[in-house]
């Protein structure tokens, strides 16, 4: 790979370039005490780390006014392919959680930790102590491949095993190759070419921005695969795995009021066997880093290259790299993005408990001790967790005589799916939005109980309360939360004000579309209302509510996100 124009490179492009394979001048930062803050190019670079510099926003007029700098802090996400770890590693985490964050665990939609509020001093503490768990933060955030996600019940089948053993390997495979990590987090020794080892996939300039691959075990689509840029759909014959259909080009990052920027959903391009899956992801990849855009990060994810250079190029140019062309895809089916709650039987004759986790927020606080019960699983139950896409946990391979036992714990902390008043507080999510994020325009974590309680008061009246509708909320167009495929998706513009976006798949397979444009509460339940009321009289026997949103033509008028693409 050649190094990009530099008279057309944008600043990050080389911020990257000379960092010396992700190192820049971090450690240096780490031991400046006269600020809680790294150097402005460094926090470009920390997020390959894994780590993302942020203010707390809610303090952020009153600082200013005082002349003091912001309140810094620091996210740390912790990589867990395919969301599964042990319960020594859930109490390491918890135990970090409280003594060097924030007090709280987050589960994210790619099935990866957060933790919040970690102060300068303590971050290196931190991640030598998740790495002294057997985990790791390294590429969980930057221009590089994510956090791999897979479905999340490898031991319902052997399909899911199957699938999640290759995910790992995907990860593996694509995890990059630089030193910096161990020498500025974990003391690892300097070697003669530290700044200039070999990064065989990346090059000194890694990706044009971030890149994200899910593997989807149908009839479930909870990794929601249509938003990756790479996805892969695992395909069965005879109860073993055949393959995977490749899907590439999703992504669900936009910009306000830029109609250039748009999401997008996955194609299905072909199909692959378990043994050529990997070499896939790492050329597909390649093909980002070589041909993405990097002169504007706006439009430099893979959606982007797919869209203005098509299908047709993309396989002749996989097919060229791989040495061979994908086969035609394969038929499969989806049900539904959302998790399996409660107690499901797995092969082995284990059994799988899936909790419910709001917003995906561990917390104690007066009346919820999601954290504290978590903590308690993990002590009573040896094995296995699994962190959903859908921001829940599954306590995995319960033995029948602790299965009472498990789940007497988790309802006392009110983990249990049917300890909620509605489905639509179940299928919900939210990103994080204030008062961390610093892309964020509105609340959304924060909010979400707010909103849903008042959609409930709407739904029990229409008796609507057993219908799972999908609902996501974001404070920003970027997207964390795949919005843009809910059946009711909000996306902040404004304090308290919100594009509503209506008619998302069930299964994830259509973008909706956008009904109102900064809207406040008002006018959104205002908008709603009737087409709650609509639903509730007039839907088809098992007709969910994005479909029939598009069937009785409810949405003419609204301009969706596809209409955007070009
Ligand atoms: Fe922040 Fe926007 Fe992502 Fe929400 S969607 S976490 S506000 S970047």
């Amino acid at each position: 790979m050649s190094p990009p124009e530099q008279s057309a490179v944008v600043e990050v492009e080389r911020i990257k370039a000379a960092s010396r394979r992700l190192r820049g001048t971090i450690a240096d930062g780490l031991r400046d005490e006269a600020t809680g803050a790294i150097a402005d190019a460094d926090t470009q670079l920390t997020k390959f780390h894994g780590i993302y510099q942020q203010d707390d926003r809610d303090l952020r007029n009153e600082r200013q006014q005082q002349r003091l700098e912001p309140a810094h802090s620091f996210m740390v996400r912790v990589r867990v392919p395919g969301g599964v770890c042990s319960a020594p590693q859930w109490l390491a985490l918890d135990r970090l959680a409280r003594e060097h964050a924030n007090g709280t665990l987050r589960l994210t939609t790619r099935q990866a930790f957060q933790f919040h509020g970690v102060i300068k001093r303590r971050l290196k503490p931190t991640i030598t102590a998740i790495n002294g768990a057997l985990l790791d933060t390294i590429a969980a955030c930057g221009d590089v491949n994510r956090n791999v996600m897979s479905s999340p019940n490898p031991q319902l089948s052997a399909l899911h095993q199957e699938t999640w053993q290759i995910a790992c390997r995907i990860s593996e495979r694509l995890t990059p190759r630089t030193r910096a990590y161990h020498e500025i987090w974990l003391d690892g020794e300097r070697l003669p070419d530290s700044g200039a080892e070999d990064e065989p996939l990346y090059g000194p300039t890694y990706l044009p921005r971030k890149f994200k691959i899910g593997v989807a075990v149908p009839p479930w689509n909870d990794v929601d695969v249509y938003t990756q840029d790479l996805g892969f759909i695992a395909v069965s014959e005879q109860g073993r795995l055949a393959g995977f259909n490749v899907t590439v080009g999703g992504g669900m990052g936009a910009t306000h009021g830029e109609p250039d920027t748009y999401p997008r959903l996955g194609d299905v391009v072909g199909f692959c066997t378990p043994a050529q899956a990997v070499d896939v992801a790492w050329h597909v990849v390649a093909i980002q880093r070589d041909c993405g855009d990097r002169t504007n990060r706006k439009h430099a994810r893979f959606k982007y290259t797919i869209a203005d250079r098509g299908l047709e190029w993309f396989g002749a140019e996989l097919a060229a790299r791989l040495g061979f062309a994908l086969q035609p895809a394969r038929e499969f089916r989806f049900l539904g993005v959302g998790d399996r709650y409660g107690w499901s039987k797995g092969l082995d004759g284990r059994w799988h408990l899936t909790l419910h986790v709001p917003s995906g927020r561990l917390a104690d606080t007066p009346g919820h001790t999601l954290l504290s019960g978590m903590r308690d699983l993990a002590q009573m139950h040896g094995g296995r967790f699994r962190l959903t896409p859908n921001q829940n946990v599954i306590v995995a391979g319960v033995r029948e005589a602790d299965k009472r036992r498990i789940e007497a714990v988790a309802r006392r902390h009110g983990l249990m799916h049917d300890q909620l008043p509605s489905a639509l507080r179940r299928e919900a999510l939210s990103c994080v939005a204030l008062p961390t994020c610093a892309l964020a325009m509105a609340e959304a974590e924060r909010y979400l109980p707010e909103l849903v309680g008042r959609l409930e008061t709407r739904l029990a009246a229409l008796g609507l309360l057993d219908e799972p509708i999908t609902l996501r909320v974001t404070g920003c167009p970027n997207g964390c939360a795949r919005p843009y495929v809910a059946e009711i998706g909000l996306v902040g513009k404004g304090p308290g004000r919100y594009n509503l976006f209506l008619g998302g798949g069930f299964s994830g397979e259509r973008l909706n579309r956008m009904l109102l444009e900064n809207a406040d509460e008002t006018e959104i339940l205002a908008a709603l209302e009737p087409l709650l009321a609509a639903y509730a009289l007039e839907r088809l026997s098992g007709e969910h509510f994005g479909d029939f949103l598009h069937r009785s033509d409810r949405l003419s008028g609204s301009s969706g996100a596809e209409r955007r693409q070009p």
